[in-house]
């Protein structure tokens, strides 16, 4: 059998907010939501795309000559790309003595990954932490999460899987059974407004949801909170409601939300969707998470 192949954006180690204790966290690209408040634009498409950040070019004209496409040419601005002639081949981002190429992702294997991971073994076997597989969405690309949930599972490391939930209930369902805790995110429990802003209804994540917790897995919710959307009362006793009726939610993650990822949308030329979202007030959180202390619920803001 071929040896699965994926595509990650980003390895981040000394992860505090991503699950119990210090994280190596690898994240997957690709996403079925497209939530307006995303921090993560560059995990959101499948493909690699390449691009340049124009201030740190020094004009040497070495990709201008490497380019296969004859996608880029040296202005007074410094360096131009023409999307519709680049294929994302990475030779300008390899060459570049600058650095003023970048890819939005690379290709991998389980092997390299695992280097990557053992090397923070010492760190998990002192803090009681481990690895979390994020996104974008990691079940997106399910072969290779699960044979890398499996491969840390033979070097025993805790395992945690942070997903948005919008996947096959059966592929989801195989996925836990090489997985200690879900990170799994709620964000509207009307499916109107949770397609108004994420694109997609919420039937299936709440399906999905009551699965994973009748089958006996451990789950820690994550509302990402933004004002106006999501973080009025009613919604949120909808959310208490609902997540009561279920056995096994270890707690509840608020996330209130930020607007740090629009950087990233200019470098990637593309529109931040965050326009007019605002975070919410401080008090008015306090008075959310006694609502889902009431419910009966460990709450801690930030993760
Ligand atoms: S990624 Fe490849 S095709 Fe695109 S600009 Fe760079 S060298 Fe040219
Ligand atoms: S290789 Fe880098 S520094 Fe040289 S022209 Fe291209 S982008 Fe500019």
């Amino acid at each position: 059998m071929r040896e699965p192949i994926a595509t990650l954006f980003a390895i981040k180690r000394y992860a505090l907010h991503d699950g119990p204790h210090i994280r190596t966290t690898v994240f997957l690209k690709g996403c079925p939501l497209s939530c307006r408040w995303c921090h993560n634009p560059e995990g959101i498409a499948r493909e690699i795309k390449t691009l340049s950040v124009q201030a740190k070019c020094i004009g040497c004209g070495e990709c201008v000559a490497l380019c296969p496409k004859k996608a880029l040419s040296l202005s007074s601005k410094g360096i131009l790309r023409n999307r519709s002639l680049c294929t994302a081949c990475s030779i300008c981002v390899d060459s570049c003595p600058a650095l003023a190429h970048e890819a939005t992702g690379w290709q991998t294997n389980i092997q390299t990954v695992m280097a990557e991971i053992r090397k923070d073994l010492p760190f998990f076997d002192q803090s009681g932490g481990g690895v979390t597989f994020s996104g974008g969405e990691p079940l997106m690309q399910p072969l290779f999460l699960l044979e890398l949930l499996k491969a840390c599972g033979q070097l025993q490391i805790h395992r945690t899987v942070d997903t948005s939930g919008l996947a096959p209930t059966d592929i989801l369902l195989e996925v836990a059974r090489h997985t200690e805790l879900f990170l799994y995110d709620l964000k509207h429990m009307k499916s109107t407004v949770h397609k108004e802003y994420t694109g997609v209804g919420n039937e299936l994540i709440l399906e999905n949801l009551a699965a994973l917790c009748h089958a006996g897995h451990a789950v820690r919710v994550r509302i990402p909170l933004v004002a106006g959307v999501n973080d009025d009362e009613t919604n949120i006793l909808a959310t208490g409601r609902f997540l009561a009726a279920l056995p096994g939610i270890e707690g509840v993650d608020i996330l209130p939300y930020h607007s740090i990822g629009r950087a990233k949308y200019q470098k990637l030329g593309m529109d931040y969707p965050g326009d007019g979202l605002t975070t919410p007030d401080p008090n008015h959180i306090k008075k959310l998470i006694e609502i889902l202390n009431n419910s009966g619920f460990d709450v801690r803001l930030g993760g």
